[in-house]
């Protein structure tokens, strides 16, 4: 145990900080000076970065990532009653929107690979009311989305992709073209929450689109439902990202593709690691979708998942589970549509997953350790 001089941590945001804090602390003094702390010329360029980095036409900030897909919702018109078809493992935000905004969110199950939306479950799903499809490209990499893309066309359906763990990816399609995360469907959705891949110091989001009447709509709803000062043309919602994030953001993104690289390492290395383990199952890697590890989720296949989580933390380990409860056996997302069995993949991935500390800033000695200690915890 020779490690433990600094904690262990899933995500290090203060070292991360610490390499790059003259040029952050700048950013924020820049903007402090300028008291430009709405709509300043940090968002604007922020904003014109990331659509030169995703290669979108618009990127349209907002105030956290569960806005940025209810935006996309109001933006498309959707209506109450309408359906919304989404992956039942996923982070509640994806859901929670759907149902305030009166749509009925319809789950199906996914892939127990890689965990994102099984397709053939999806199009059994699909009715009459159907209107929008959330793909989730879970965990950092992108669900299937020339299948789902398929299907959509078929049926007439829009497409939100919650890409708010993958910022970065990049989707390979079957033609060979590279796309990334969330600039696929008529809408993309991303948080800058700070655990995020590209995280702000607070709150922050960010929807993107190649679609130019829809970029207006989003931005007026985001807006007050005003695009003309006290001009309000729809019902909207004030959700915006205020300078200084944006400020840090612009920082963050040029160093994105670094940030990438080293999870990308790391998560190699557990890999490598944990490859001649039976009892661990390690990440699958689709193969049309680069993997950017927002997390690095394994799955304890032997053992008992809460008591190896429980004696790793003994360790000084810190291990997470995302995400404990499948969403149609959450309290509040009930429903006598759905009852338990019903998606046993995402029942399945409830009972096994155990994500590890992953960030930009690990170093092989930890994950040593990490990788000893849960050997150790699996042999007893
Ligand atoms: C983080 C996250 C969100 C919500 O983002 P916030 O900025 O916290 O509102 C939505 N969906 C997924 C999959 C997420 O991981």
């Amino acid at each position: 145990m020779t490690v433990t001089a600094k904690k262990i941590q899933m995500v290090d945001l203060t070292s991360q900080y610490a390499k790059i804090q003259q040029e952050i602390d700048k950013a924020i003094l820049d903007v402090v000076h300028s008291a430009a702390f709405i709509n300043g010329p940090a968002v604007k360029n922020f904003q014109a970065e990331l659509e030169k980095y995703l290669g979108v036409k618009h990127v349209i900030p907002c105030a956290n990532g569960t806005d940025a897909l209810q935006i996309a919702m109001m933006g498309l018109g959707l209506k109450p009653g309408d359906e919304v078809i989404t992956a039942d493992f996923t982070y509640v935000a994806t859901a929670e929107v759907i149902a305030l905004l009166g749509l009925k969110p319809v789950l199906v199950d996914v892939y127990p690979d890689t965990f994102t939306i099984n397709i053939e479950a999806l199009e059994k799903a699909i009715t009459p009311k159907t209107k929008a499809i959330v793909p989730v490209h879970l965990f950092g990499q992108c669900a299937e989305m020339d299948e789902l893309a398929a299907v959509a066309k078929k049926h007439g359906l829009f497409i939100i992709e919650d890409a708010a763990q993958a910022i970065g990816a990049d989707y390979i399609s079957a033609n060979g073209i590279r796309i990334k995360a969330g600039a696929i469907g008529n809408v993309g959705c991303t948080s800058f929450f700070p655990s995020k891949n590209l995280g702000c110091y607070g709150d922050g989001g960010a929807m993107y689109t190649n679609d130019s009447e829809l970029a207006a709509r989003l931005k007026m709803i985001a807006n007050h439902g005003q695009s003309v000062q006290y001009h309000h043309d729809t019902i909207g919602v004030n959700s915006r990202l205020d300078s200084i994030q944006a400020a840090i953001l612009s920082v963050k993104l040029s160093h994105l593709d670094k940030y990438t690289a080293a999870r990308r390492k790391a998560a190699d290395f557990y890999d490598k690691s944990f490859s001649a383990m039976p009892a661990i199952k390690i990440p699958v890697r689709s193969k049309r979708s680069t993997h950017v590890f927002h997390q690095y989720t394994l799955l304890i296949e032997q053992g008992d998942r809460n008591k190896i989580k429980e004696q790793l933390a003994a360790k000084g380990i810190p291990a997470m589970i995302y995400y404990p409860i499948p969403l149609h056996l959450q309290k509040a997302y009930r429903d006598p549509r759905y009852r338990e069995g019903d998606f046993p993949v995402t029942e399945m991935l409830c009972s096994k997953v155990l994500s590890l500390p992953m960030h930009t800033e690990l170093d092989e000695e930890t994950q040593n350790y990490i990788v000893r200690s849960l050997e150790e915890c699996l042999s007893l």
